[in-house]
């Protein structure tokens, strides 16, 4: 006796982009977490369809693969939603009143932390607030008020709470801002953030996992179905399990645990063995990385071939020593670990090329995105090469450029901040690339394919319009190349009979459409693993 298969979940009447090749479909069948079918013909899958499958006609929609991210911070935008947002400030008064008022409401002597996702380029001074200006905010609460991963701010309280005084010494990779006289201006760079931020409590576990279901619901309203989250702590990674157990992370995340440099050789090679994993555990939802290394600063702090352009003693500071760092990265790739590396400045990137170099050389060959480095903001043409010829991949991200073009033009100057992530050189040459934004706050995906085509920023301008891409090419290195770098290339990234079922639906179709009206496109909705997380106008509920 023959049995037919059995019928369809779900099937989306609708324009389907396979992949970049530009095929097209116009009906696509999904069962379980799964795509099953699709066909060139709107009611060619209408064979396969059942009294229990959920019927969706919008001939109008484009469909595309959802898009994957290769290297954000999930874990930090999701926490910020359980900060104090000054953010929303758009002049010091305004910042140093959210504080206040959060002082206000908190118990004596309790931390103030704020959101990470501001920037002093959004203020009216387009200055960071001081340490003294935060202390007349919170006289009674330490004040640790961090921008970006590599910044911060802090006042008296936090800083003696963590045993900072003027006699304090720089910590390694870090610095402590001090004034001519000596006095701290509470100014805090690289490592002396961990210095600070080491003292002030955590949100527990729990509550970290309610933040993860709120954060990445955020993200899945703007059609992303997948980020690789680039920095979290193991402790972390239990938030994360949590979520996933719930079912209520509605991206999945391929996160990568921080091998701290302020650790000792034995301390790193303890914590990594500690881990009892490797690359690849996990499920669908959430699956390890690999580890993340640190390398150099951000555009403060970043290691440069040549001084900066705002300070010509200055080049940056490298946060590894290359023959410990590459001793440290061959143990753990032995032990199956991935790596990712970030490098922001060129001469980070030359030192991390060097690292990797020798590590292959000790294992052998290793597959493409087994050592990646993250950012490469800056590279020259050698490096390039090198990069390409070892197979070490990177993970770019134009939201960098876009956001914070000003202060490179003003540290780095005008020349470097037109070549930061030349993709069509590294393109040129074949390199393995994978497309990310890196802002630790939900970002409109298309504003970042925009971006990319243009190489228009926020407030900077075009910068080196000769390195735009292509939108095709750049949504290809948004999907396929981050589903490569996750080495899932076989059930994520497109449209396919086979494939997750992870899917975002446009009223108009991003390939095609003018330019200009990217960024202000959003999706209609967006399906991970046949799963609709994000579905504002119904359009994918039984009419029944
Ligand atoms: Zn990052």
């Amino acid at each position: 006796m023959q049995t037919s298969p059995p019928s369809l979940d779900r099937l989306i009447r609708a324009r389907a982009i396979h992949s970049m090749t530009g095929e097209m479909y116009r009906a696509v069948g999904l069962r379980g977490a799964g795509i099953v079918a699709t066909s060139a013909e709107p009611d060619g899958l209408d064979g396969l369809a059942g009294a229990g499958t959920v019927t969706t006609d919008a001939g109008d929609l484009t469909l595309l693969p959802a898009f994957a991210d290769s290297h954000e911070h999930l874990m930090e935008a999701s926490r910020n939603t359980l900060l104090v947002p000054v953010n929303r400030a758009h002049s010091i008064a305004e910042f140093t009143a959210t504080v206040a008022a959060a002082a206000r409401d908190a118990a004596p002597g309790a931390w103030i932390m704020t959101t990470m996702a501001w920037h002093e380029s959004n203020l009216a001074e387009n200055r960071l607030p001081t340490g003294a200006e935060l202390d007349i905010a919170a006289p009674a609460n330490p004040v640790l008020a961090r921008r970006g991963g590599h910044l911060a701010v802090a006042n008296t309280a936090a800083l003696t709470a963590a045993g900072i005084g003027p006699g304090t010494p720089d910590p390694p990779g870090g610095t402590i801002g001090r004034r001519s006289d000596g006095r701290l201006t509470g100014v805090l760079e690289g490592g002396a953030v961990w210095q600070v931020a080491a003292f002030a409590p955590a949100p527990g576990q729990a509550q970290l996992a309610e933040a993860l279901a709120r954060g990445s619901a955020a993200y899945a309203a703007l059609g992303v179905g997948t980020i690789r989250e680039a920095m979290i702590s193991p402790g972390e990674l239990l938030a994360y399990q949590d979520a996933a157990e719930r079912g209520t992370l509605s991206v999945r995340v391929r996160p990568l645990i921080r091998v701290g440099n302020e650790l000792a050789v034995d301390q790193v090679t303890a914590l990594i063995g500690g881990l009892r994993a490797r690359s690849g555990f996990g499920d669908d939802w959430l699956r390890v990385w690999g580890l993340k290394f640190v390398m150099d600063g951000g555009v403060e702090g970043g290691a440069l071939e040549q001084p900066y352009a705002s300070d010509p003693a200055q080049t940056g500071h490298l946060n590894w020593d290359p023959a410990v760092m590459a001793e440290v990265c061959t143990g753990a790739v032995r032990r199956g670990w991935r790596i990712g590396t970030h490098a922001a400045g060129d001469r980070a990137v030359r030192t991390v090329l060097d690292v990797y170099e020798a590590v292959a050389a000790a294992t052998g060959p290793l597959p493409p995105w087994t050592l990646v480095i993250e950012h490469a903001l800056l590279s020259d043409p050698v490096q390039r090469k090198r990069a390409v010829r070892g197979r070490f991949g990177v993970t770019v991200q134009h939201p960098l450029l876009w956001n914070m073009g000003s202060e490179m033009l003003q540290t780095w100057g005008l020349e470097r901040t037109r070549q930061v992530n030349p993709l069509d050189e590294w393109l040129a040459l074949g390199a393995d690339l994978a497309v990310g934004t890196d802002i630790a706050r939900p970002f409109n995906p298309l504003l970042n394919v925009w971006g990319m085509a243009t190489r228009g920023t926020k407030a900077a301008g075009v910068q080196g319009a000769g390195h735009a891409i292509g939108v095709a090419a750049a949504v290809e290195l948004y999907t396929m190349g981050t589903a490569r770098l996750n080495h899932h290339q076989h059930r994520l990234g497109s449209i396919t009979p086979g494939k997750l079922a992870d899917i975002v639906a446009y009223p108009a179709d991003p390939l095609t459409t003018d330019l200009d009206d990217l960024p202000s496109l959003t999706p209609a909705f967006t399906i991970v693993g046949g799963r609709p997380v994000h579905d504002p106008g119904g359009l994918l509920v039984s009419p029944g």
